[in-house]
Order: C-alpha cells, then structure tokens, then sequence
C-alpha cells in the first residue's frame, strides 16, 4: 500500500474507534485501537504518526475507565517515550496525572499535573488554552483534595492567562505582517476564538433600562458570570451551598463574580471580513483593494484556495494561519476586565458591529474601528 492509502486506513480505523467509544461500545472501540497499533507498525505515511498517537490517548482513556490501570499505564509510557514536540509532553502529562489521580496516587498525580503545566508552557503561544486547561485541571485536584490556598493560587494564574488572552488578540503591532509571520506571530483562528468563548453574544445590546445585563448580550451573566458571588440572575441560587450550581431558570452559573473579568464571549459574523491586523498583507498578496475583496464574492473563495499554493512563499506558515487572516467570529471582552477605557465606547463599538453595517464593506469598517479602540484598551 502506498503512504497515502495507509494514512487513509488508519484515520477511518480511528474514526471508527472514536464513534463506537462515543456511542459506548468500549469493548469494540479498543478492539479497533489494537488493530490501529498492529497496523501502524508496518505502515508508511506522513501523518500516520500522529493518527496513531490520538489512538493510543483514546485507548489508555478507555482502559483506565474499566479500571486496567496497568494497560493504560503501559501505553502512556510508550507515549512518552516517543513523544518529539513539547505539546505531545503536555498530552501525555495530563493523560498520566489524571490516571494517577484515579488510581489514588496523588503524589504523582501531582507531580504529573504540574509537568504538564510547564510543557504547555514550552509548547508556546498557540497553545495557551492548552496551559490554561491544564492549570484548571491542578486547581480541580486541590481543591478535591481541600487544599484551598493551592487551588486559589493556580486559579488565578488561570484567570490571569485567560484574561491575557483575549486582550493579546486585539494587540496592536504595526509592523509589516510579513516581518511578524517570520518572527512566528500568528493570527488566532476562529476554531480558538470559539474554544475561549463561553458562549455566543446574540443581543445587540447591553443593559436593560434597570441598569441589569440583558440575557445574550454584552454583560450576559449566563455567557461572563454571576454579578454577585454564588449567585444566579433570577435569585434562586445564593450562597456558599450553590457554588458550582447552574440555574435551571436563568442558565447562570453561581461561581465567583470575579469570572467577569476573564470569561470572553463570542460574536459571529454575518460575513466573513479581514481581520485588521492582516488586512494589508492578505490585498497585497492577492493584488487587490479591500473593496474589491469584500464586494465580490468569489474574493473569499479565491483566498481559501490560494492559501495553499501562497504558503509556499511563507516559509513556516500553514495554510490554516492564512486561512485566519479572515474572520468570521469575534472574541468579546470580558464585562469587567482590565481596561484603561470606557466600557462604553467599548460596548458602542461591538454594537456597531452586530447592528450598524449593511454590506460586508460597513462590517469592515465597524470590525476594524473596534480592533483599533480595543488595542489601546
Ligand atoms: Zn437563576
């Protein structure tokens, strides 16, 4: 068999494995996972490595769920030892810790949680959601196990990453974007913008007459938080006794009310648009002006499909990067977070976005004068 057709069998052996997992036929899932690792060894492809490796985390998942812990054990440690990149560490670190954790080990559990941290660390900036996952999972396993000062201490180094993140996707660098992508600056895609959101802002406003956020919309306490700590909008849950709880009426999470100031929603686009800090280098690239790109159609189109033959004059620069240049969701900020502006010019700039714009020309206009208020912010 060729590369091709090896690779080919191996993603749809571990297609079928994760649906007959999903569908709670573990038994048949890691039959198929076996097969998977018999085939994988005599096969010669280029992305059948890291095919096998998504299988070999979904087996060690399934074996420690039916308590073989010393299978699972085993398959990590052959994982670990073949891993080549600081993201697979922080897979097979997270993977290990929470396998400890479930066998009662929590000194290496621990230990295997903290490792993880410092590999998602390593693994760089594209992988922040990955550090702030796996320093969520730390606080988790503290706070199981009541050690509250610990738990506060790496939540707020979460919160603070997470925070961080959605400010640094509006910062302004003007420098030319072909001399950011050599230096590994890349825009963040819409797949990451709706990892981070907690959900979708569909309200184009903000604040009811009474001064209270409007469900859905730019302060939505089901999307950012709780206004008050432990308790939901409509007042059935308050107190110590609800945290964690969420309302069965208004969908409000009853947690801290300092999740307000690093939980970012999401706004989605009508139309896909340039994202400002690209826009230059997506025209120049393909000859064109923004109103030409944005008023005829087939623009878009020509820009996914040149992505892949352009990358090759970018030397390191995937085609899905590329791809990011265009935007079709936005982040939106946290309602308390730190900005060193009104939140109301805030507020009226994404609200031009979701109501003023009638062509996608408009929605560039809105998309880019909200970037350029929100860098300086
Ligand atoms: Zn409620």
């Amino acid at each position: 068999m060729s590369g091709l057709e090896d690779g080919l069998r191996l993603l749809e052996l571990y297609g079928e494995a994760t649906e007959l997992a999903d569908a709670g036929d573990a038994e048949a899932a890691e039959r198929l996972l076996h097969d998977l690792r018999a085939e994988a060894s005599g096969a010669s492809m280029p992305n059948g490595r890291a095919i096998t490796r998504d299988g070999d985390h979904l087996l060690a998942d399934l074996l420690a769920r039916r308590e073989a812990f010393d299978e699972a054990e085993a398959i990590l440690a052959e994982l670990e030892a073949t891993e080549a990149t600081a993201d697979e560490a922080r897979r097979v670190r997270s993977d290990q810790a929470r396998l400890a954790d479930q066998r009662g080990d929590h000194g290496r559990a621990e230990e295997r949680f903290a490792a993880a941290i410092g590999a998602a660390r390593a693994a760089g900036a594209s992988h922040r959601l990955d550090l702030i996952a796996a320093q969520r999972e730390l606080a988790g396993f503290y706070a199981d196990r009541d050690r509250r000062a610990d738990a506060d201490a790496v939540t707020r180094a979460a919160d603070a990453a997470s925070r961080e993140l959605v400010f640094a996707y509006f910062a302004a660098d003007r420098r030319p974007a072909v001399v950011r992508l050599a230096e590994g600056a890349r825009p963040f895609t819409d797949a990451f913008v709706r990892e981070l959101s907690h959900g979708a802002v569909t309200e184009p406003a903000a604040l009811d007459p009474d001064g209270r956020p409007v469900p859905g919309g730019l302060h939505c306490c089901r999307i950012f938080g709780p206004l008050v700590d432990d308790t939901c909008l409509c007042g059935s849950l308050s107190g110590p006794a609800d945290h964690g709880r969420v309302c069965a009426i208004c969908h409000v999470e009853a947690v801290a009310a300092s999740v307000r100031t690093w939980r970012a929603g999401h706004l989605a686009l009508p139309t896909p648009v340039l994202h400002p800090m690209w826009k230059a280098l997506v025209l120049e690239l393909l000859d064109t002006t923004a109103h030409d790109f944005l008023t005829r159609p087939d623009r878009k189109v020509i820009w996914r499909d040149r992505t892949y033959e352009l990358f090759d004059d970018l030397p390191g620069v995937h085609p899905s990067e590329l791809q990011a240049m265009l935007l079709d969701a936005l982040p939106v900020v946290p309602p308390d977070g730190p900005l060193a502006l009104d939140r109301r010019l805030v507020d009226d700039a994404y609200l031009a976005v979701m109501t003023g714009p009638t062509d996608a020309f408009q929605l560039q206009r809105a998309v880019d004068e909200l970037f350029a208020l929100l860098a300086h912010g």
